[in-house]
């Protein structure tokens, strides 16, 4: 059983209107100032209805929605203990947890880090348990989302049964293993509670949504090849475009 084998993604339909909106943003966005630095990663893309900075922010959507979890997307601007404003990329409401995506060549997690410490709880921990009382275990995550590790077959043994070119179709379809890291440098495990169903995740033996102790639950880590990322590129409407928007 896997984390992700209850997803059916959008439909053609939603698909299709999410496209429409991601090259209108895109075209809006871009004008006059698309320059050499840019990529799609870092282009506006709709999702849902939602239309996200990124398509990386995009593409965490989509997984978030292919493990189950609920997601609010930029839902506040917190002020933190420095004095300075942020707003994180996701807040996870069932399950205690923000997510800050963090694109290739964009470093700024300060301010996510300083959050993940201003949230964390201060339990007394007795012979390193912590006796936490609070509504999450631990007060609620702050997780950096890391681009994914990306397929590669040839290096991995349970592949080579596949033709070569099989391989370059997996390599080139799949969308790579979801990768994460916590603002409290811990390991951060993701799992399915076997009490509540939620896929949560965890750094103490406790579900973040029920408070159950995963017995039985099977944790991974950040890149293990069993979470798919799920990319939203954000269509092939928008590679039709005109390159001479940007008048
Ligand atoms: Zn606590
Ligand atoms: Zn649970």
């Amino acid at each position: 059983m896997t984390l992700q084998e209850d997803f059916d993604g959008r439909d053609i339909f939603e698909a299709l209107i999410d496209d429409l909106e991601t090259s209108r943003a895109r075209r809006d966005r871009t004008a006059g100032q698309l320059d050499g630095d840019m990529t799609t990663e870092a282009l506006p893309t709709a999702y849902r209805g939602t239309i996200f900075r990124s398509a990386l922010e995009a593409s965490w959507a989509a997984t978030l929605d292919s493990l189950g979890i609920t997601w609010e997307y930029e839902p506040r601007k917190v002020t933190l203990p420095s004095g300075a404003g942020y707003v994180p990329d996701f807040h996870l409401p069932e399950i205690g947890t923000w997510v800050e995506v963090k694109g290739t060549g964009v470093p700024r997690i300060e301010k996510a880090i300083e959050y993940g410490q201003a949230l964390a709880c201060h339990c007394p921990r007795i012979r390193g348990i912590q006796h936490c009382r609070c509504r999450w275990p631990g007060g609620e995550l702050v997780l950096i989302g890391h681009p994914p590790r990306p397929m590669h077959p040839w290096g991995d043994e349970s592949y080579d049964h596949l033709h070569p070119y099989a391989k370059l179709r997996l390599a080139w379809r799949h969308g790579g293993f979801l990768r994460w890291e916590s603002t409290r440098g811990r390991r951060t495990w993701l799992a399915r509670c076997l009490d509540c169903r939620l896929v949560t995740w965890f750094d103490s033996a406790r579900c973040r949504a029920c408070r159950g102790p995963l017995a039985g639950a099977r944790g991974l880590l950040s890149g293990d090849g069993e979470v798919e990322f799920i990319r939203i590129s954000g269509s092939a409407l928008s590679h039709a475009e005109p390159d001479s928007e940007t008048t």
